[in-house]
């Protein structure tokens, strides 16, 4: 049975969250290591339900993100995470060996993809999860039958992790309620002032609507984030960039490794991957400028990852293979008319400090990285108060039993709820 819910809210806490994604619960659960308990998440919807249930479920320092070196340490830092939670999760995030094939015609040439993976196993630092290798052709086809054999020069093996991003994010809330935190989910941050008390927020949950104050608040909205923003009259630091990414999934395509692609035509990585018992296809790239509750899966979308795919499978797929379809969207600090690849994937917090009572507002991060990114906000506001305590989300024991998940969010129905 899955334990979160919402709560009554108390009229004060030390620190409010606003946003129950993977940084607003890994947030509480750092501080709730720390011994902060004093400490509420409000989510509007389920816990996980926005960007950090529609991710490509790696977990991963990025091997395409070697081809910036500015982004060497962002690297580093996911292989770092990627070692430690495949120790403490691992029920849910678990080693998946990848195929990266070398074309006959277009993509990267042998030796490049070589030196990336050199690199890649280089920056792990020891904690790699195998190392890369020269596969034989045989091997390759067993374990993507769907391959066209008619394309590939060769093939090499590399390995990342995979995890069930939903239920990383879940078991991450459980572990700080298991602390003392408080999650408080379909309770929806309407606005928020600041005066004597400090920050005065006002929250929805069903027909009630309450305030709370608090001295830090966490803006983990993600996508949403500026959105809130402008219903608080809070003039945002920096530029935000949404970038919706779309996912489709299909049938079992037989497949024991993972498909790290790249499509000739505009050099795109995209992945094909098995997850749980179907096969998961993403992702794309388009600028997002509406609403972020109105981000939903697009016909050229979907259509886009149809035909990259085909480039390299034997058996063609059609839009009557998908069974569902889902959009996130990659909330980055950039200059909304730069390219995506322009813009640096390492997060950034900036800080809006009225006397001793600040917001904190999230740009970027990963999954992989949530827990980073985290302890850095929490020694943040730990230091503000005088703190010296330190995080211990790296020992097991932080951490809640594992739990089976709903059955409305079992995969490929939760799709249809999230
Ligand atoms: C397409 C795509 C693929 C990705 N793939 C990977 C990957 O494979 N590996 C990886 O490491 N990272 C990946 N990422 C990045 C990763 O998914 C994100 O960095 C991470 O999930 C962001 O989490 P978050 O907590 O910041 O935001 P979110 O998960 O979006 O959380 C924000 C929450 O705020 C809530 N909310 C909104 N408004 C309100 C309000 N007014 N009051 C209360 N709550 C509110 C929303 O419901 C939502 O749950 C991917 C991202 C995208 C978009």
């Amino acid at each position: 049975m899955d334990t979160l819910s919402s709560t009554k809210l108390e009229p004060r806490y030390r620190v409010v969250i606003l946003g129950g994604g993977i940084h607003g619960v890994g947030i509480a659960h750092d501080l709730a290591s720390r011994g902060w308990r004093d400490v509420l998440v409000v989510e509007k919807s389920i816990v996980g339900s926005g960007t950090s249930a529609k991710s490509t479920k790696l977990i991963h320092g990025g091997l395409r993100y070697l081809q910036h070196p500015r982004d060497f340490p962002l690297v580093a830092e996911g292989l770092e995470e990627r070692a430690l939670l495949v120790k403490l999760a691992p029920d849910i995030v678990k080693p998946l060996p990848f195929i990266f094939p070398v074309l006959k015609k277009g993509g990267m040439p042998r030796f490049m993809v070589k030196i990336g993976l050199w690199l890649y196993d280089a920056l792990s630092m020891g904690r790699s999860l195998g190392r890369h290798a020269w596969l034989n052709p045989e091997q390759a086809f067993e374990e993507a039958p769907i391959l066209d054999k008619a394309v590939f020069k060769g093939f090499y093996r590399f390995f990342d992790g995979q995890t069930d991003d939903l239920e990383l994010t879940r078991r991450v809330a459980k572990s700080a309620k298991k602390l003392g935190a408080t999650i408080a989910e379909h309770s929806e941050a309407l606005s928020m002032t600041h005066g004597d008390n400090g920050w005065t927020i006002t929250v929805r949950q069903g027909e009630r609507t309450s305030t709370i104050t608090t001295k830090y608040v966490v803006n983990a909205l993600g996508p949403w984030a500026h959105e809130f923003m402008a219903r608080a009259n809070i003039k945002p630091k920096v530029a935000g960039i949404n970038n919706q990414g779309t996912h489709i999934i299909v049938r079992d395509l037989g497949l024991k490794s993972g498909l790290f692609l790249q499509s000739p035509e505009d050099s795109r990585i995209f992945f094909v991957l098995p997850w749980k018992g179907y096969t998961l296809i993403g992702t794309t790239e388009d600028n997002f400028d509406g609403p972020a509750d109105n981000c939903r899966p697009e016909d050229h979308q979907v259509q886009y990852l149809l035909e990259r795919c085909n480039r390299f499978l034997a058996a063609k797929l059609s839009k009557d293979d998908v069974i569902q379809s889902f959009s996130g969207m990659r909330w980055l600090a950039g200059d909304p008319k730069s390219g995506l690849s322009d813009t640096s994937r390492s997060h950034l917090i900036t800080q809006h400090a009225t006397g001793h009572d600040v917001l904190y507002t999230i740009y970027g991060g990963k999954l992989t990285a949530y827990r980073a990114l985290s302890k850095e906000v929490a020694d943040l506001i730990a230091k503000s108060f005088g703190d010296k305590s330190k995080s211990l989300t790296h020992l097991k024991e932080m951490w809640a039993e594992p739990e089976s998940m709903p059955a409305e969010l079992v995969v490929p129905q939760r799709f249809n709820v999230l």
